[in-house]
């Protein structure tokens, strides 16, 4: 089968203090101490077996994340950029939907035809993190698409308890868009997980600001707008990007570059404040550090960007207005079926940050484009739908 593969060189940053399990494996939990000179090759790959208790997905639609993109990118020291767990050789992808084509023997719940979005993140089930409910920190977690091979490839072997159907949504838009709109349930996921889940102290009329109109920004401003948000303020340096955010109904979009951002946001909430702030951007050091005066009483930060910076947080101005901070990461344990109800339910569409459909023949030219970071979301397509 055809496949977008992920290679690098193993080469341990000196100080790095690797354990053995993850030189063992070559699965090291910061993959920017370890692996140089990364590469995306598109080609043949093995055609995957399936196990008893899996079934076999056609990919239809993946979309490109910017976790894809930083481990295509390099720094200036030649190190891939994302700071996550990474093995390689692998197959990437890990936002997608397809169709059920064979189901293993021991498969519950799943038939042939079926169609289903997956979760990247393989819990599983048994460790002291599941058990309490909180998957998304599993301590023996693998990644789809990161430290297992993923979906930017014709064929992916799944298992039931990670597939949620998309009936609902094809019975409203059809099976073509249900599957790309599918393939966005995983990043709408995980700004789910944050926004709802975290504190569970979500109120309709919160005044909202977003850091970061890239996808997971954008999905998150979908979800406070349909969860009856107040204003709705999005702060991105991209011109594209602010334009995708208006288009989806954001009260204002802000390029923060010479800006006070404390000022701008009393401006834009009528001298209110905010209720809500949602990083989605990977700078907490720029965005979130950098608030104090804006923050209404009780506000909530919700912290889900992924990047290395440690801000230093203006904590004495958290204990006056009484802010709460979480930390988001993740999108299993039941955000899933939620979001997929939002997208049959016509609350929320995120096919309006999708800027491309590409055959996955045009995969390598899509990671070139992204580049610039003006699209917000690129989907590959490993199968015509016509041979779905
Ligand atoms: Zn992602
Ligand atoms: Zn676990």
């Amino acid at each position: 089968m055809k496949a977008l593969t992920l290679s690098a060189e193993w080469a341990p940053k000196p100080g790095y203090d690797l354990t053995d399990r993850e030189r063992d494996l070559r699965r090291p939990r910061n993959a920017n101490m370890t692996w140089k000179r990364p590469k995306l090759t598109l080609g043949d790959a093995p055609d995957p077996s399936l196990k008893p208790d899996q079934a076999l997905l056609a990919v239809a639609a993946v979309g490109i994340c910017g976790s894809d993109m930083h481990m295509y990118e390099a720094g200036e020291d030649g190190y891939m950029v994302y700071p996550g767990l990474v093995h390689t050789p692998n197959i990437i992808g890990h936002e997608y939907a397809g169709r059920i084509v064979e189901v293993g023997k021991d498969v519950k719940g799943l038939n042939v035809g079926d169609l289903v979005a997956v979760e990247e993140i393989q819990w599983c089930g048994e460790c002291i993190a599941c058990r309490k409910g909180f998957v998304n920190h599993c301590l023996d977690i693998e990644e789809t698409g990161f430290t297992i091979p993923g979906a930017m490839a014709q064929y992916l072997p799944v298992r039931a308890k990670y597939c949620w159907k998309l009936d609902e949504i094809a019975e409203r838009y059809g099976e073509e868009e249900a599957l790309v709109m599918g393939a966005m349930v995983e990043p709408t996921g995980v700004s789910y997980q944050g926004l709802f889940n975290r504190l569970q102290n979500w109120r309709p009329g919160n005044n909202v600001v977003v850091f970061g109109a890239g996808p997971i920004g954008l999905a998150a401003e979908a979800l406070v707008i349909a969860a009856g948000a107040g204003q709705v303020i999005m702060i991105d340096p991209s011109e594209s990007r602010c334009r995708i955010a208006m288009n989806m109904g954001a009260s204002a979009a802000l390029s923060p570059i010479g800006i006070d951002l404390d000022e701008a946001i009393m401006q834009h909430t009528f001298g209110r404040g905010v209720d809500y702030v949602v990083e989605c951007a990977g700078f907490a050091d720029q965005t979130i550090e950098k608030l104090d005066r804006c923050l209404a009483v009780n506000a909530s930060i919700i912290d889900i960007g992924m990047g290395e910076a440690n801000p230093t947080l203006p904590i004495v101005a958290y204990k006056r207005m009484g802010v709460q901070y979480a930390g988001a990461l993740g999108h299993a344990g039941g955000p899933f079926q939620h979001v997929i109800r939002m997208m049959a339910a016509g609350r929320i569409d995120m096919r309006k940050m999708v800027s491309a459909r590409l055959p996955l023949d045009d995969a390598l030219a899509a990671f070139k484009r992204l580049e610039s970071r003006e699209d917000a979301k690129i989907i590959l397509q490993p199968n015509p739908n016509s041979e779905l």
